[in-house]
């Protein structure tokens, strides 16, 4: 497995310049936030919504361009649409370079947030701490944006049955990993997200 790059390196792309910074990182515009921190991988329903009905950057919440990215999982693919909005070709490589799941340094979904937290945001209980999946990168044109609905009009994310210009590998699908390599990595991902609360 690649080591994961070095988060704090990575510069945001010019267009997220004015996103919140949470331990030197930019967090994006769908991220949730709960008693003045942000909760990485919890979005807000609202703003997902916001942001797949009105072709917006989940990352930087301006109006998505020619090319469109989409992080797709296997399970995305079997059913046809991702639930996440759309990223900037830039924004996309950003949250790959910094985000410890979709770099591949974490093997494991996060437990989830606060139940006090899962009240408010959005949260993914399927996947708390189950091992990661394997992610993609697509990209397709605004000619191939198309909502998926359910049955009842809720939108439901954003079509992959859709023409894709490229499908590229982001990260694999996690293996059982040594104790002591989880151990490291619990350290990094804590330090990565550290505040000065601690409850
Ligand atoms: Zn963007």
């Amino acid at each position: 497995m690649p080591k994961p790059r070095r988060s704090r390196a990575v510069r945001p792309p010019a267009r997220a310049a004015a996103l919140p910074r949470h331990g030197g990182l930019a967090v994006p515009w769908i991220t949730g936030w709960f008693d003045g921190r942000p909760y990485f991988g919890v979005n807000f329903p609202l703003r997902r919504i916001q942001a797949i009905t009105h072709r917006l950057c989940q990352f930087c919440r301006q109006p998505l361009g020619r090319r469109i990215g989409l992080v797709v999982r296997p399970a995305d693919s079997a059913v046809g649409y991702v639930d996440e909005p759309g990223m900037h070709p830039e924004c996309l490589d950003y949250a790959v370079a910094v985000c410890p799941m979709l770099n591949g340094a974490m093997d494991r979904y996060r437990p989830g947030p606060p139940s006090a937290v899962a009240g408010l945001l959005a949260s993914t209980p399927a996947r708390a701490g189950k091992h990661a999946e394997a992610y993609e990168a697509w990209y397709i044109t605004p000619s191939g944006y198309e909502i998926a609905y359910g049955p009842d009009g809720t939108v439901l994310g954003i079509s992959l049955d859709v023409p894709v210009l490229m499908k590229k590998p982001v990260r694999a699908a996690a293996r059982p990993r040594l104790p002591e390599e989880d151990a490291a990595l619990l350290r990094a991902v804590l330090d990565l997200e550290s505040t000065d609360r601690h409850e």
